[in-house]
């Protein structure tokens, strides 16, 4: 079946206006609070660790490892008609936040937890047809996988 839907997004709100626009350059930005340098994502107008209300936009590596992960053989949204099976993950950061993406079809066989994962904005449309870059993550290459190629986190 070919796919023809529209990608669900979520549309862009006042607090996340810096993120997309950080996005259709290429950059991936994450808030992070202004008082105790805590990153936060998704965007929340307060601080969880001080409750300060002063942030900024901080880009950030778009380096990180699969956290946890999902892979899904039925479409639930008609976008994803045909482009079964595709797997959700949960990406925790080399900042510490985690981050909700799928990964490109040809990462599905080989995810594992801890894979090792880096950012990459992928054209689409929005919910009006406009194009977009959407941040995605997809693993590293097999040969960046290696133990000697790993970072430990401390
Ligand atoms: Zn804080």
């Amino acid at each position: 079946m070919e796919a023809t839907a529209r990608r669900p997004l979520q549309p862009t709100r006042s607090l996340t206006e810096g993120f997309w626009a950080a996005a259709q350059a290429g950059r991936l930005v994450i808030q992070r609070c202004s008082t105790c340098s805590a990153y936060r994502h998704y965007p929340q107008p307060m601080c969880a660790q001080c409750h300060s209300t002063a942030w900024t936009w901080a880009e950030v590596s778009g380096q990180g490892r699969v956290y946890t992960f999902t892979t899904t053989y039925q479409p639930f949204h008609p976008f994803w008609s045909g482009r079964t099976p595709y797997t959700v993950a949960t990406i925790e950061s080399d900042e510490g936040v985690r981050m909700v993406t799928d990964l490109p079809a040809e990462d599905t066989d080989r995810v594992r937890i801890g894979s090792p994962v880096t950012v990459f904005f992928d054209e689409v449309q929005d919910l009006n047809g406009e194009s977009m870059m959407l941040p995605r993550f997809r693993l590293l290459p097999a040969d960046d996988t290696s133990p000697e190629s790993q970072t430990v986190d401390s």
